[in-house]
């Protein structure tokens, strides 16, 4: 069946602490955070911007991240202020609240897969089946 992979890179800086943490991710302290998202799909669709089905999803929808977060975005904010207290800042946490908000706004039949990296030697990767 034909599929389509969309892939994009960008990266935020902000800062955050690990709640309990006992070292030194438990005091606050930033990161350069490099986001790779993948998007899947079937089929293709229009998006907010482009009126034609012609697209997995549009690659300013995937990187909403990246924006100031006074824009609604992730850089240069506290982490542990702006997302939900459920998401520990963990990157894994971090993978998991990006692809939950990514979700929202890609559609339905997009399966999105998303790494979030804190250094250049570790990554995590989160997707659900
Ligand atoms: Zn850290």
């Amino acid at each position: 069946m034909p599929k389509w992979k969309l892939v994009t890179e960008f990266t935020f800086d902000s800062a955050h602490y690990i709640k309990d943490y006992d070292g030194p991710c438990g005091r606050m302290h930033g990161h350069t955070y490099k986001v790779r998202i993948e998007a899947s799909s079937y089929s293709l669709h229009l998006s907010e911007y482009c009126p034609h089905p012609a697209m997995v999803s549009d690659f300013r929808t995937l990187r909403w991240a990246k924006k100031d977060v006074s824009k609604g975005g992730l850089d240069h904010c506290i982490l542990n202020e702006v997302m939900p207290p459920e998401y520990e800042t963990t990157s894994e946490m971090i993978a998991k609240y990006i692809y939950d908000e990514t979700k929202k706004r890609v559609p339905l039949d997009v399966q999105l897969k998303v790494a979030v990296s804190e250094t250049p030697n570790s990554w995590v990767e989160y997707e659900d089946d």
